[in-house]
């Protein structure tokens, strides 16, 4: 396996199994609750941030976002805005949690060109 190139793909093009309603009901969920679970998942967390793309019901990850963090640093790379603190689903990339695509013979990431899909 490789490492990350930098280029930004995964971050102007999130790729989720959840859907946009999905991800506003658990974050109205969220916001009535008094107290974090720390063992739930955190994706009710990362809706403010996201705005929906498109779907493709025919990938594993078929639900598109492009992230309100990411941005373009004083070298003109690629970057987070948020890195100290970004999500653990960022953090993780690109092992995701009970996805599919992680139990076939096929590339870790689902991004084309993704440094992750590089022979190490
Ligand atoms: S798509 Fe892959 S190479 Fe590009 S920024 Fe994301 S992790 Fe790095
Ligand atoms: S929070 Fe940062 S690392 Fe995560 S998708 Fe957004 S820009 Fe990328």
């Amino acid at each position: 396996m490789g490492d990350c190139k930098r280029c930004g793909t995964c971050c102007r093009d999130v790729r989720l199994a959840e859907s946009p309603e999905l991800l506003e009901k658990a974050y109205g969920y969220w916001k009535k609750t008094k107290q974090i679970d720390p063992n739930f998942s955190e994706i009710y967390l990362i809706y403010p941030m996201l705005t929906f793309l498109f779907e493709n019901q025919s990938e594993d990850l078929p639900y598109h976002y492009a992230c309100k963090h990411y941005t373009i640093d004083k070298e003109g790379l690629p970057a987070c805005s948020i890195h100290p603190v970004r999500p653990r689903m960022c953090k993780d990339f690109p092992y995701y949690e009970d996805v599919s695509h992680l139990q076939k013979e096929e590339n870790l990431s689902p991004y084309e060109g993704c440094g992750y899909n590089d022979p190490g």
